[in-house]
């Protein structure tokens, strides 16, 4: 989609709407990208918050960043229970993303969110991450394949019950 000049990662469709997707090869503990934003004190950001506003980043007992504006491109980076990169705080306050792993072009970055987030904007049944994805798809498998078997065992005992009459006769 909209290329970013001069950087590793663009933005681009994902799972869970847009995302921010490496473009060359990150290296482990590589920085990515600054979450920007003014800084508002806590209770300032929770105000806000209540009144809808998103992507409010809590760096620590005193200060937010607001990363809702658009020129915050590390607002597209998504939630993933199996994330491959990760917030660190520096100096400023400020909070950056750097890479957890190996991380190749075309590959979608994500963080995890935090219990807090996750628990209540996400949950495990909603959440879009690849790591869910499969868990579910993992299920429904689990649950057609126990739907098969009961069918074929139906099958098996009708089968039975039909010989055992022909016997009787
Ligand atoms: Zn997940």
């Amino acid at each position: 989609m909209h290329a970013v000049p001069n950087r590793k990662y663009r933005i681009g469709r994902s799972s869970a709407g847009l995302g921010l997707f490496a473009t060359k090869p990150f290296r482990k503990r590589e920085y990515i990208v600054t979450y920007r934003g003014r800084l508002l004190p806590n209770a300032e950001a929770d105000r806000l918050e209540a009144r809808g506003s998103r992507y409010m980043f809590e760096i620590n007992t005193h200060w937010t960043i607001d990363g809702s504006k658009r020129w915050n491109v590390a607002r597209y980076v998504n939630h993933s229970c199996r994330p491959n990169a990760e917030a660190i705080e520096r100096r400023g306050p400020s909070i950056v993303y750097v890479a957890r792993r190996r991380i190749k072009p075309e590959e979608e970055i994500t963080v995890d969110y935090g219990k807090d987030y996750f628990a209540a904007f996400i949950t495990k049944s909603h959440c879009r991450c690849v790591k869910c994805k499969e868990r579910r798809a993992e299920q429904q498998a689990m649950r057609r394949a126990k739907i098969k078997r009961a069918a074929r065992k139906r099958l098996r005992l009708r089968r039975e019950k039909r010989a055992a009459a022909k016997r009787k006769r």
